[in-house]
């Protein structure tokens, strides 16, 4: 019960496939309570299930991050419910389909800022609005992606938008550290939700990670759940800025294993084959 006494909101649940769904079973079954949030009435009755599943059903609340008004509400609710809330699951992203493939020049201002203040702004926004009510040994948590990093093929605008995300938790943790505030991100290795299904050609980025990262499989939402858990937790009072790597080790990789046939020709190593 290493949550036990922990009070928090999760944003991001889209179904039982998400991550932050990972994260909030986690925490619920470590004894902590929470309340989550659906982006608008077409996805409310879909959360219904999911909100008594993780013990929320009267705690479920509307919160389009693009809409000010909506986390001032979220806030309210909250405060209503929990006075003080321990921490924020921040699981949230979108950028346009065009963002999400073909040529990294031809990427438009617009899409640019929807995928920008979704992906990014929203972090700071709902800490803003929300600081009122965390207590003052609490810890916010987003996620992240190697392709903030690195190139990855079709990643494109995401990438430059988790970019700004790793230096905005940075930035966070190191204003809200005299608040008692930790800020960390998880960079989670790929896994098939409805976010990552907009990604071109993700099926064979997953193929692609599980042959290459040293633990040869790819993560599930339970194993971030986990590790996003400890770091919303008292287990990790001393992180803060962190962009921890729950991607079985991929992001050490500075090359593929390859091995050669016998007449020389490179051949990738697929799954340890
Ligand atoms: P997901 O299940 O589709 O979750 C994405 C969530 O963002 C959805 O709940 C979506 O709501 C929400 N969202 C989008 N626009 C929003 C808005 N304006 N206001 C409020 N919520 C909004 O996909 P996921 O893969 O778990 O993604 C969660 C986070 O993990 C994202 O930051 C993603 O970049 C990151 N991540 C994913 C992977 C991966 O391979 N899947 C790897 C590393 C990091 P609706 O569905 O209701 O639109």
């Amino acid at each position: 019960m290493i949550m036990k006494g922990k009070r928090g909101v999760v944003l991001g649940i889209a179904n039982k496939k998400s991550i932050a769904y990972g994260i909030a079973k986690a925490c619920k079954e470590q004894g902590a309570e929470l309340a989550i949030t659906y982006l608008n009435e077409r996805f409310q009755k879909k959360l219904e299930p999911i909100a008594e599943d993780l013990d929320c059903k009267d705690r479920l609340y509307p919160c389009d991050v693009t809409k000010p008004d909506e986390i001032e509400a979220l806030k309210e609710s909250l405060e209503r419910d929990f006075g003080k809330i321990d921490f924020i699951v921040h699981s949230i992203a979108f950028a346009p389909k065009e963002g999400l493939s073909g040529r990294f020049v031809d990427i438009t201002k617009d899409a640019f800022s929807v995928a920008m203040n979704i992906s990014v702004y929203s972090l700071i926004e709902v800490t803003q609005k929300l600081k009122p009510i965390l207590s003052d040994e609490s810890s916010v948590l987003t996620l992240s992606y190697y392709g903030g990093e690195k190139y990855i093929p079709n990643y494109n605008l995401m990438g430059i938008a988790k970019a700004t995300l790793d230096m905005t938790v940075k930035y966070l943790a190191e204003d809200l550290g005299k608040d008692g505030i930790r800020v960390n991100a998880i960079s989670a290795g790929p896994i098939k939700t409805l976010a990552a299904a907009g990604i071109g050609d993700f099926s064979f980025m997953l193929k692609w990670n599980a042959a290459h990262a040293p633990l040869k499989k790819n993560v599930t939402i339970a194993e971030v759940g986990n590790s996003g858990m400890y770091l919303l937790s008292n287990l990790s009072t001393a992180v803060t800025g962190e962009i921890h790597h729950v991607d079985n080790g991929y992001n050490v990789m500075g090359m593929p294993a390859v091995k050669f046939d016998e007449n020389g020709k490179p051949h990738i190593a697929w799954n340890g084959e």
